[in-house]
């Protein structure tokens, strides 16, 4: 019986040689019997162009993150939502130094800003060459220009790398609020810059920027135009409607007009779902994580919620505007690094969870909207290790008890106990569906997935 019964040989290979930025090999990853799957992977192959592009991004998230998250809520053997992708592959993360040589462990600014503009940096830089400091065009940017609808939503401050490089052109990734600008003395509004990230990503009239970070929008703009205003009242000039809670955010309406929306929903980070113990030297005692946390606001609107939120919204600007183009929404599990960081092994699994819940409902949408590319991926890999019950290892760690009622040891120890613990260089995990999606399979490189999606919604 032949492999691909409802695809012809030649439609295989011309699917594989749609100017790949990697060659690749194209198969099947479908299992046997799973005809859903096999069905999804037979779309995904063709190519063609994308109506809509949904990014998600696991920030810290490579397989140990994965592993561990599975491991405790579905089980070993269980899969969740971003493991049904029908297109498998990988990708390498790397910085590099401002002479262009490799710098082998990326943050997300760096990482952030190759798959936004094909172009690596140096680490901690947004969307700007690594040498002489110059922007370069974003994949958002170009697809607004194009007509596309945009969004950004992360449960990081709406001003953190991996949304900033969308909209944004930064020295360095500090520069998040007109306060904030010390590392950035050519990209202040006095010297004839395009100012912090905040006042930048509003200057972009992004349609739905969704997120935390209300404490750098609350920062006075110091020059120009806007002097003296908050960049929230610089954003509600350009016709943003601003909420900051479920209740506001569930009554929003985009098709008044086709105003952008932007939500801040914490002054900081959107505080993590789930807590537990931390790691410790030594261990701890077999814990269980607590699936809430008392210090995470009533009203504060899940990750998947926004995601369905910010699809609807887009979805009607551009039936407001009678647009035939679709759009490009990123969504991005900010905290799963942040917890990795802080050896909070409950911590990290309950936004890799909620992350997981947002990826379902991106394939939802994508199962009623096909000409839609799903592309979840993560921008570098972090701390988190399973390791074996009778391992002492000389970092921190923690017992946990899975759903499954097992024991699972998990260590951190990319860095002495007590200090942030580090991202690390192995490649990580990209998996995709829809038009173009065949391009993420065999070993990529991060910079390889600005030119996928560029390809999907034919922007030049
Ligand atoms: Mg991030
Ligand atoms: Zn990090």
């Amino acid at each position: 019986m032949p492999r691909h019964p409802r695809l012809s040989r030649r439609r295989l290979i011309a699917a594989a040689s749609v100017g790949a930025a990697t060659a690749v090999a194209v198969t099947l990853t479908a299992t046997a019997g799973a005809s859903d799957t096999k069905d999804q992977a037979r779309r995904a192959i063709q190519g063609g162009k994308a109506k809509n592009v949904i990014l998600l991004i696991g920030d810290g998230m490579g397989d140990s993150e994965i592993t561990l998250a599975r491991d405790y809520t579905v089980g070993a053997n269980g899969r969740l939502n971003m493991d049904k992708f029908p297109l498998t592959g990988a990708y390498t993360t790397y910085a590099v130094h401002a002479d262009g040589t490799p710098d082998y462990v990326t943050d997300s600014a760096a990482s952030g800003s190759g798959w936004a503009t094909g172009v690596k940096t140096v680490n901690g830089r947004i969307s700007k060459t690594p040498g002489s400091d110059k922007a370069v065009p974003t994949i958002l940017e170009l697809a607004q220009k194009k007509g596309y609808a945009t969004g950004s939503v992360t449960t990081a401050e709406l001003t953190d790398a991996t949304p900033a490089v969308l909209a944004s052109h930064a020295t360095d990734r500090s520069c998040q609020g007109p306060a904030d600008m010390a590392k950035c003395p050519t990209d202040t509004i006095a010297k004839g810059g395009p100012g912090s990230i905040a006042e930048q990503s509003v200057n972009h009239k992004v349609d739905v920027l969704l997120g935390g970070g209300k404490q750098r929008f609350d920062q006075k703009v110091t020059d120009g135009k806007y002097k003296g205003l908050t960049v929230t009242e610089q954003a509600k000039k350009l016709g943003y409607q601003v909420v900051t809670n479920d209740r506001e955010l569930k009554k929003v309406k985009s098709v008044k007009g086709g105003k952008p929306v932007l939500g801040l929903f914490a002054p900081g980070n959107v505080p993590v779902e789930w807590t537990g113990k931390a790691a410790a030297k030594g261990g701890t005692d077999p814990q269980r994580c607590t699936t809430s946390n008392p210090g995470r606001p009533a009203g504060t609107p899940e990750l998947k919620d926004q995601a369905t939120k910010a699809i609807k919204l887009l979805e009607a600007k551009q039936k407001h505007a009678k647009s035939k183009q679709g759009f490009f929404l990123q969504i991005e599990g900010a905290s799963i690094d942040k917890q990795d960081h802080a050896a909070d092994p409950c911590g990290q699994i309950g936004e890799t969870a909620a992350f997981d819940r947002a990826v379902k409902v991106a394939r939802d949408y994508a199962a009623k909207h096909p000409d839609t590319l799903v592309v979840t991926t993560a921008d570098h890999a972090h701390t988190s290790q399973i390791v074996p019950l009778e391992a002492q290892p000389p970092g921190l760690s923690s017992t946990l008890v899975t759903d499954e009622g097992q024991q699972l040891k998990v260590n951190y120890s990319t860095n002495t106990p007590g200090k942030s613990q580090e991202h690390t260089g192995t490649q990580v995990r990209i998996a995709a569906q829809g038009p173009q999606a065949y391009r993420v399979q065999g070993v990529t490189n991060q910079t390889d997935l600005f030119h996928t999606v560029r390809e999907a919604l034919r922007l030049r």
